[in-house]
């Protein structure tokens, strides 16, 4: 008889959340590139307190520093790989590296993270009712048969080469938030993030934007893997996290392109990092690796109406800001 059935019980959660309106939020991965600032721009809210639980596998403390100690945040050493119970109301679920020389380097580990800790996020979500967004990857396009790619596309992936731990990888957890949302009713939010620049980006982690400016300020050599005409569309990584918190707080599940749509060979980016950081620098080709994408670009029609969303730095103003970045790091002042 529903008329004398007791009212629900609240959790300590809600309870903390009804006397205080704050909002809790893990943050995995937030030891790495994104994540940092995304933790830096969460904890801006005096209302929300910020959870970081990170391996260090391609993140460091070093990126979250200016908030150990502080009251609303809290760091924890912990693999996604392993169950995780802490109260939170919002997960941004990041954790996995996002370049290819660390995704590659133990492709077991990384399949994983990307499938037993996408579970146990949901596992989590599932507890405590919490929304769970995942940071997907265009990866999940492949070497692309549709150009530019909206979220309608399938996409053209090789399950058996040596980029499948990923791109496969973050399928699988898209399949296990859709399949985690309709059987368990969990709030999801699925991001596709596009190639994505900025400070604190590891100095030698092989991604083509951290190689050049690193070889420009070192007067190395532009390094353009063959053929050079391949494209890729960066986006900044302010412009990434404004994004990234529109969908978590937004009613749309996604999948979503986060993106900029700015297209470029590598080429081309190498010419430009020439002439903004250092006009007597070498471009030369080299070795390309397998299954390498010919062509990337998002169409970010979704993102614009669902989201009110669009990028706003453009590739021209970006790169200098991380080029301030990379000279502190190598310790190389601008010549003036
Ligand atoms: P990153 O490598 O800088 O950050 C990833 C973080 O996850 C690191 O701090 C790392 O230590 C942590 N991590 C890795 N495996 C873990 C595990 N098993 N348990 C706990 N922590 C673990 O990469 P990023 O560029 O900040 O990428 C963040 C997310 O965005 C990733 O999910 C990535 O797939 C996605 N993404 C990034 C890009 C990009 O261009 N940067 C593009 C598409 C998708
Ligand atoms: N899980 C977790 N934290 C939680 C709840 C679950 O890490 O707070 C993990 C749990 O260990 C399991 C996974 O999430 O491996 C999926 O949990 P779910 O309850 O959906 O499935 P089950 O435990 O029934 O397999
Ligand atoms: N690339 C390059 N020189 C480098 C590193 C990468 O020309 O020193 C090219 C690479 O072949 C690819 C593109 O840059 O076509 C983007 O590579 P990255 O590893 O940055 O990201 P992803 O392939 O994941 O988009």
């Amino acid at each position: 008889n529903s008329a004398t059935k007791a009212p629900p019980t609240p959790s300590p959660l809600r309870f903390s959340k009804f006397f205080q309106s704050n909002m809790r939020i893990l943050i995995t991965g937030g030891a790495g590139f994104i994540g940092s600032h995304l933790v830096d721009r969460l904890m801006e809210n005096e209302k929300n307190e910020v959870i970081v639980a990170d391996n260090y596998f391609t993140g460091s403390k070093d990126n979250l520093k200016k908030w150990i100690g502080h009251p609303r945040f809290e760091l924890i050493r912990h693999d996604v790989t392993e169950p995780l119970l802490v109260e939170v109301d919002q997960i941004y679920h990041l954790a996995c590296p996002a370049s290819p020389i660390f995704y590659k380097y133990n492709p077991v580990k990384t399949i994983k993270t990307n499938v037993i800790g996408t579970l146990n996020m949901l596992g989590l979500a599932k507890r405590v009712g919490a929304r769970i967004l995942l940071t997907s990857t265009s990866e999940v396009y492949g070497d692309p048969l549709v150009h530019p790619q909206d979220e309608s596309y399938w996409g053209n992936v090789n399950p058996i080469g040596v980029r499948s731990c990923y791109d496969e990888g973050k399928r699988v957890a898209e399949t296990l938030m859709f399949d985690y949302h309709r059987q368990h009713g969990i709030e999801i939010r699925i991001a596709r993030i596009f190639n994505t620049y900025g400070p604190r980006m590891n100095i030698d982690d092989g991604r083509v934007v951290s190689n050049f400016i690193a070889q420009a300020i070192r007067n190395e050599p532009l390094t353009v893997q063959a053929p050079g005409t391949q494209t890729r569309s960066f986006c900044y990584v302010s412009d990434m996290v404004d994004g990234l918190i529109r969908l978590m707080e937004g009613e749309n599940t996604g999948p979503i392109n986060i993106g900029n749509p700015g297209e470029f060979t590598m080429v081309e980016l190498a010419e430009t990092v020439k002439e903004l950081i250092n006009p007597e620098v070498q471009i030369i080709s080299v070795e390309n690796t397998p299954d390498d994408p010919r062509q990337r670009k998002p169409d970010i029609t979704k993102a614009k109406e669902l989201l009110g969303w669009e990028p706003k730095i453009k590739l021209r103003d970006g790169l200098p800001l991380m080029e301030d970045d990379f000279r502190q790091r190598l310790g190389v002042p601008r010549k003036n």
